[in-house]
């Protein structure tokens, strides 16, 4: 299987090495079958054998024994995986293919070292932004005034976009919109209805706080008018999860440890997150902070109480609406929900429940929509081809909602039926809505 032209004899190039390399048990199951092939997307996009999952794993093998450079078309490979861990569920081998890409993408960045903009740009995201809830939203206020002051179209108007560093121009395309009001996480504590059956920590997120803050405010009164009490525990930030997926899991085990504190301060029955990829990634603390002797019991207990909200809502009997909502509504399943916590019956099962909702499934409903964290924006290309795909799927189901329950998804998603009405010169009709959303409203009919 010829993969790139700088393979070498053995030992010629450094292996793998120092914190976080990916384990020789891990990395040497592949057996070579290749059935995941046709479950990944770069595949399925590219026809490339270096873009599939065994490719990349030939790839890392080929480094880890120094046959191969981790030269910039090897990590270009790695780059254009999506992370969606499709290739997980097809494979028979039982290869943790997700905990490779991680640990291969932190000897990445311990062993290379990117372009300055790009050097600049992760560290501005990832040291700054994420780490901090409070710069989070200063930016976010900052986003707010840039589109609405005049100030973006002087600078598409300039071409002032054309002579940022890095591709401002493509940031500029893809800014989402913003919440009115942001949600902030700071020890509100809001009471169940009834007879409360539980007491429940929610995660607020960074991104989702300033991009679906209603949702987020949704889930509460849903989660309340179940019987659950939920507190939104002051201390708490991002999840790290975008952070452990870019090869950065020094700064995302800072990340957990503070969310670690601050649920646990409150010892709830249940953890809850609103968003798919935060939640699978508080699902994996324990294996993130396995080598912190201070924080390992702390963070196998969060791991344990950690439940997507669909899920949560399943398990303590959530309470079907009773007042119609006459919509049609497709669901799109997010990668880390589907393939990774392994969660597609619990939002279905949601959506049944409510009175007059007629639930259309998708076609290819195991392919990434290209969102995946930080994907959108560095992989613009192959994110768009998958954006475009998903969309033409949706808009085929015929219904008026396509529902999901992650944040990244649902601007993906946006962006992408936008961006497919305006080629086709149509009017756009489907919104996206989260499943927790349309719950929320069939209650606040009744
Ligand atoms: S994680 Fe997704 S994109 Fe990456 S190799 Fe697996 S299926 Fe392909
Ligand atoms: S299905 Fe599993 S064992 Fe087979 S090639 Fe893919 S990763 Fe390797």
């Amino acid at each position: 299987m010829p993969l790139d032209q700088s393979v070498g004899p053995a030992g010629t190039f450094p292996g793998f090495s120092g914190p976080h390399a990916p384990h020789d048990s891990d990395l040497y199951k592949c057996v070579h079958c290749g059935f995941c092939l046709q479950a990944c997307p770069t595949y399925l996009e590219t026809g490339l054998e270096s873009e599939s999952p065994r490719g990349r794993i030939a790839l890392m093998k080929a480094v880890n024994e120094g046959r191969l450079e981790m030269s910039p078309a090897v990590i270009g490979h790695w780059d254009l995986c999506l992370q969606c861990r499709a290739c997980e569920l097809a494979c028979p081998s039982g290869v943790e293919y997700g905990k490779l890409m991680e640990a291969t993408r932190a000897q990445v960045e311990q062993h290379t070292s990117r372009p300055f903009t790009e050097r600049a740009a992760r560290s501005v995201g990832y040291n700054t932004l994420l780490p901090s809830p409070v710069k989070l939203r200063m930016a976010g206020q900052a986003l707010k005034f840039y589109k609405k002051s005049g100030m973006r179209t002087i600078a598409r108007g300039t071409g002032l976009l054309k002579l940022l560093p890095g591709d401002a121009e493509l940031a500029d395309n893809y800014l989402p919109e913003l919440s009115k009001k942001f949600f902030i996480a700071s020890g509100q504590i809001h009471p169940a209805q009834g007879v409360r059956k539980a007491k429940v920590a929610m995660l607020a997120g960074c991104v989702m706080a300033l991009t679906h803050a209603e949702t987020l405010e949704a889930t509460v009164r849903v989660l309340n008018r179940n019987g659950i009490e939920v507190h939104v525990t002051g201390g708490q930030g991002c999840c790290g999860s975008l952070n452990i997926h870019s090869g950065e899991p020094d700064s995302a085990i800072k990340m957990a440890k503070k969310n670690i504190d601050s649920f646990l301060s409150v010892n709830p029955d249940a953890i809850v997150s609103a968003s798919a990829g935060c939640g699978a990634a508080m699902k994996d603390y324990d294996e993130l902070l396995a080598d912190e002797p201070e924080y390992a019991d702390k963070a196998k207990q969060v791991a344990e109480l950690t439940r997507d909200i669909h899920e949560l809502l399943v398990d303590y009997e959530f309470r079907a609406p009773t007042a119609p909502l006459n919509v049609t509504v497709t669901y799109q399943d997010a990668c880390h929900l589907a393939n990774v916590q392994r969660i597609t019956v619990a939002p279905r099962t949601i959506l049944n429940s409510i009175p007059g909702l007629k639930l259309i499934e998708l076609g290819e409903p195991e392919i990434c929509c290209g969102s995946a964290g930080t994907y959108s924006l560095t992989q613009r290309e192959m994110s768009a081809r998958l954006g475009k795909r998903k969309a033409k799927n949706i808009l085929d189901t015929g219904a008026e909602i396509v529902a999901t329950g992650n944040p990244g998804c649902a601007m993906q998603l946006d962006f992408a039926l936008t961006q497919v009405a305006d080629e086709d010169g149509s009017e756009r009709t489907t919104r996206v809505r989260y499943v927790v959303d349309l719950l929320d409203e069939a209650y606040a009919l009744e």
